[in-house]
């Protein structure tokens, strides 16, 4: 069904006032739910925009099998197999074995994967080794993902153990402190070394006086053959071959109806990247990239983000494609040019600021696809490129994604969830009235001035934190948010309403922190994910810290604890000294210190308070974690096969849309080395 979308268009007040019969929601199984979201206002773009989404989002699509393959070595022939059993089966569909198999391919199309997409851990099938066996055995064997000479026993001999023993690949990344994080985690970033030995590669290649160093590693796997330690990169004739050629086909494609001579730039840079796999041609391209802020159509598509590999060095792929929501961008805008007053005016010693904001740009854009370590599971916002010194030079650019944002507000609207962790009706009321805008703000002032801002003093290695960064990036980027919400400047710059708005943000930011964000850990597991990490780092530091003066406490009322707090002026000062220590630490590069912080805070959970949240959460029967489906884009083309028209459609079901991905954009095989 294509909605009209005229409506909307040109209303200031966006979506929130809307009604509409849009679905939002589309199944839920394990912990998960699926997602759809809308592309608001795709109809009314002009062909070639049109043109450009449909060629970059096929782009994106056909990076996926690279994600599946980094995420572990064996995960492309375990879906290849699950979904040969799945589609073939002829045996009792209501049979709780094949039930069960049903929900753990779900899950593993959902995490790219056989480990969770969130916690890292493996999953535990709840279908018999005997049952698969049968169900592989009775299956056609030309529709397994046998190699060449390979029998279905010998298999079955070689996934088998990596799917059912618990104790074969347990994590996809582990940071457990003092452990070889390497040898530990199940992530395809690293062959045959320790962490020791990837670590001596990486530093014996930086030179600490170079200003403008590449991102060492980024692109590659570290394997070692014959006793020799070397890079394997991820290019056209590297590894993942066959997938990067297709996506440099689209891209090809797409950048002949590029808008403008920067974007075509952007785009032929990305090609080079491809080809070439050279990692200062990647930074060139970043360069261009941050700088082309006046397209309507924007995209990433490549290697990007570190979270999956334990060192923080080797970046997942992903994609995303996606245009300008002009109306929401004005919030951005206006925070993103008053820069330099928040840089200023933040409670961070003078020295580790940065003298010249600048570059920050900031746009709330409509998601057209979303691809690899984008989908389903997603961000609501991005700020990039990565690298800092082009970032202190050449500025980032931050987005917040409108369109996701709002369907995750819609289709968590009236579930429960509030009623029952909220501390009384009052929070409840407050929460209703303004939690959907200070939840978008703070998103705002994360992503546009909090990783933007503050710098690193002359000579710290922007990895010094090792393990630690993610967490103290993300902790830093929150509080520099969670400071300035507050602030009079938001209300006179129109951004937030009144002067008691931000106290939504800081009552869900802390029963999050504290207790309810529990819902997304197993029982006797502690904090891995760097998000989390940051979040119960900040809220039990302020917990911690404001606990003489009661500023906000954990209280039990009909034998349920509540987060309620008492001084929320208050807490903006603890929230104001925990960003100085934090980018203190940032700048400094002082390691010990954010060991301290992170292990002190961040990780350790307590049992009695996880098992209740768990309790309470389970009984409102909801999914802790959600992803979104893609719509989907159809060329419309004349008698010449010249494209007329491209329509967006959303009536496709989520294993349709995975298995058909799995068809027409995979192209890599079952093993790659
Ligand atoms: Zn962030």
């Amino acid at each position: 069904m294509i909605m009209s979308l005229l409506s909307s268009y040109g209303n200031t007040k966006k979506t929130t006032t809307k009604v509409d019969n849009f679905d939002y929601r589309v199944e839920q199984f394990a912990d998960l739910q699926i997602l759809r979201y809308r592309v608001h206002d795709f109809d009314q773009l002009p062909l070639k925009q049109k043109e450009l989404i449909y060629f970059l989002s096929q782009g994106a699509l056909q990076g996926r099998d690279i994600l599946f393959d980094q995420n572990g070595k064996y995960n492309l022939t375990i879906r290849r197999l699950l979904e040969a059993v799945y589609t073939n089966y002829a045996g009792d569909k209501k049979d709780t074995n094949f039930v069960n198999m049903e929900t753990y391919l779900k899950r593993v199309w959902f995490s790219n994967g056989i480990h969770h997409h969130y916690g890292s851990e493996k999953f535990i099938p709840g279908f018999t080794v005997e049952f698969f066996k049968g169900a592989i055995e009775k299956t056609d064997p030309t529709k397994l993902p046998l190699e060449k000479g390979q029998t279905v026993t010998q298999l079955c001999d070689e996934v088998f153990p990596v799917i059912f023993d618990p104790k074969i690949m347990p994590k996809r990344v582990n940071q457990v402190d003092g452990e070889d994080l390497i040898l530990t985690s199940a992530s395809n970033y690293y062959e045959g070394v320790t962490q020791k030995e990837a670590e001596d590669f990486y530093n014996a290649m930086k030179n600490p006086n170079d200003s403008t160093p590449i991102s060492y590693g980024l692109n590659s796997r570290l394997v070692k053959e014959n006793g020799k330690i070397f890079e394997k990169v991820w290019k056209v004739g590297g590894l993942y071959s066959s997938a990067i050629d297709k996506i440099v086909y689209w891209l090809n494609k797409a950048e002949k109806v590029a808008e403008n001579d920067a974007q075509k730039a952007v785009i032929a840079k990305l090609i080079e990247y491809y080809k070439t796999g050279d990692l200062k041609t990647f930074d060139d391209y970043s360069i261009l990239w941050v700088k082309d802020l006046n397209s309507r159509v924007d995209f990433t598509n490549g290697f990007t983000e570190t979270y999956g590999d334990p060192l923080g060095l080797k970046a997942s792929w992903e994609s995303i494609v996606n245009f300008k929501d002009l109306e929401a961008t004005k919030r951005t805008e206006t925070i993103s040019a008053n820069a330099k007053w928040f840089e200023d005016h933040s409670p961070v010693a003078k020295k580790f600021k940065k003298e010249d904001v600048k570059g920050v740009s900031a746009k709330v854009i409509t998601a057209a696809i979303l691809a690899g370590d984008l989908y389903p599971s997603t961000a609501i916002g991005i700020n990039l490129p990565n690298s800092n010194w082009i970032r202190a030079h050449h500025g980032s650019k931050s987005v917040t994604i409108g369109n996701l944002t709002d369907a995750y507000n819609r289709a968590a609207h009236g579930n429960g969830f509030l009623e029952e962790f909220a501390y009384s009706k009052a929070e409840i009321e407050m929460n209703n009235k303004y939690a959907d805008l200070t939840g978008d703000v703070h998103t705002d002032l994360h992503e546009c001035l909090g990783h933007g801002s503050g710098k690193l003093l002359p000579g710290v290695d922007p990895d010094a934190l090792k393990a630690y960064g993610s967490t103290i990036e993300e902790a830093r980027a929150d509080l520099f948010g969670l400071y300035y919400l507050p602030d009079k400047k938001l209300q006179e710059l129109g951004v937030v309403p009144d002067e008691d708005a931000y106290k939504a943000e800081y009552y869900t930011y802390m029963m999050n922190g504290l207790m309810t964000q529990l819902v997304r850990i197993q029982l006797g597991n502690s904090v891995e994910e760097s998000h989390m990490r940051n979040r119960q780092l900040i809220a039990r530091w302020a917990f911690e810290k404001g606990a003489a003066d009661k500023v906000v406490e954990l209280v039990k009322k009909g034998g349920k604890t509540y987060v309620r707090i008492n001084d929320y002026k208050k807490l903006r000062v603890l929230f104001g000294k925990l960003l100085a220590e934090i980018q203190r630490i940032k700048s400094e590069g002082d390691l010990a210190a954010a060991r301290d912080l992170v292990e002190t805070y961040a990780v350790k959970v307590d049992p009695a308070l996880h098992a209740e949240v768990l309790e309470r959460y389970k009984k409102l029967n909801l999914a802790p974690y959600k992803g979104f489906l893609n719509p989907v884009y159809q060329a419309v083309t004349n008698k010449d096969g010249k494209i007329t028209d491209v329509k967006v459609s959303y009536e496709e079901g989520y294993a349709e849309q995975m298995l058909r991905y799995g068809k027409e954009y995979s192209t890599l095989p079952n093993r790659n080395e």
